[in-house]
């Protein structure tokens, strides 16, 4: 199944293509808003090597295919795994020369893999705890839905709500808001009693057998558990991106349930009418997880339900542009430091444009985003956007 998945010297064509014109450490200027917020890439900008940009992991990777840089050294590990594989670089360099560098910076981590080079120790620890208790938070697996209240466990049920291992086991408000709404309308949905990670950590970090292993149990627990379902549902934009792009690229046309993020639900509740939703005076700025903007182009509904209730404003990095929260592809784990540093320079911008709220929909960023507030000296609200709506539906 793996051999789906390109191998790194299928990419030797394009690392050649790449013209070191760092068009993918900044933002699109196309779309710049404001020139103090002009930086797109969170690891060239915390790292201030060329090497922890785009254009430098691609030189890396041609190195690696002709055999040119020896390794491993722990500068390289460094420099491949500082990437929060957030997609910037993506949008910017698909759009200027029809290049994908996380696409490439994904393969250069599978063959550290395959080479028992990589991981990091970090990401190592997490695989293991995904082996032995299902999740990355080493936690006990039969805890899942402990903390979880009145959930519904119903096998004839069209919908699933899958939860994710930060939801279970860290911002546990996140899963409880969507489960109360759920309940208050009456939704025809189930979590899962035996859900195990989606293996976004594993995939990101190039340990693709495990993340297979986590996949052909969700799918097959899914498909005896739940046979009516139609749909499946996430509050965790990591989740939803695994199971869209990940699966659905090992798995193909066999995996055809409809997957749809928490956003895009109450986006088409709110238009035909069945949510109304009593308008606040405050002033709300959205934070695009990477997961779901970039790697899943959902960037209107989150914003649609948002508008609904509140006024919406937009940071000057939003939407293709969005500064990402620092903390995806196993940085957060390995490199703290930066994850906060890069959430830190969220909340700035944030709070640059006078929000009220910074509101997500993702539980990973808001945990990261939540750290950094911690730390900063001038706080702001921090919420997702089901905690809201839970409040006032
Ligand atoms: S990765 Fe793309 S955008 Fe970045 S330097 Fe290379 S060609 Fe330019
Ligand atoms: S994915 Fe993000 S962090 Fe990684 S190289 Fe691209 S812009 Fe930088």
């Amino acid at each position: 199944m793996a051999d789906q998945l390109k191998e790194l010297r299928d990419f030797h064509e394009d690392v050649w293509h790449c013209t070191k014109c760092f068009c993918c450490a900044y933002v699109n200027p196309y779309y710049l808003e404001d020139e103090d917020y002009y930086y797109g890439c969170p690891a060239g900008k915390y790292f201030e090597f060329d090497s922890h940009h785009a254009s430098g992991r691609m030189e890396i990777a041609r190195g690696i295919i002709e055999e040119e840089i020896p390794y491993p050294t722990e500068k390289l590990l460094e420099i491949i795994y500082s990437c929060t594989t957030c997609g910037l670089c993506n949008a910017n360099c698909s759009f200027l020369k029809d290049l994908e560098p996380v696409e490439v910076i994904e393969a250069v981590r599978r063959k550290l893999v395959e080479d028992g080079i990589g991981p990091l120790p970090q990401h190592k620890k997490f695989a293991d705890s995904i082996e032995k208790n299902h999740n990355a938070y080493q936690e006990n697996h039969d805890k899942r839905l402990k903390k979880i209240n009145n959930a519904k466990i119903n096998p004839e049920a069209e919908h699933i709500y899958y939860i994710g291992c930060t939801s279970s086991y860290r911002t546990i408000e996140i899963a409880n808001a969507t489960i109360k709404i759920l309940n208050k309308l009456d939704y025809d949905y189930t979590v899962g009693d035996d859900e195990w990670c989606c293996g976004s950590p594993l995939f990101r970090t190039g340990q693709t057998e495990a993340g297979i292993k986590v996949m052909e149990h969700n799918l097959k627990t899914i498909k005896e558990k739940f046979p009516n379902a139609k749909s499946i549902l996430f509050s965790c934009a990591g989740c939803y991106r695994t199971f869209k792009t990940d699966y659905k690229k090992l798995y193909g046309s066999d995996f055809d349930v409809k997957l749809v993020h928490i956003s895009e639900l109450l986006q088409t509740l709110i238009k035909n009418g069945t949510i109304k939703l009593s308008i606040k005076d405050i002033n709300i700025t959205y934070h695009d997880p990477c997961h779901l903007g970039r790697h899943c182009d959902v960037y209107e509904p989150p914003r649609d339900v948002i508008e609904s209730f509140s006024n919406l404003i937009e940071m000057p990095r939003n939407r293709i542009n969005a500064w990402c929260c620092g903390s995806g592809g196993g940085v957060k784990s390995a490199f703290n430091d930066m994850a906060i540093a890069t959430a830190l320079d969220r909340l700035e911008e944030a709070r640059s444009i006078n929000a009220d709220i910074l509101m997500s929909t993702c539980p990973f960023c808001k945990l990261n985003l939540c750290q950094a507030n911690d730390q900063a000296d001038e706080k702001i609200e921090i919420l997702d956007l089901v905690e809201f709506i839970a409040k006032i539906l």
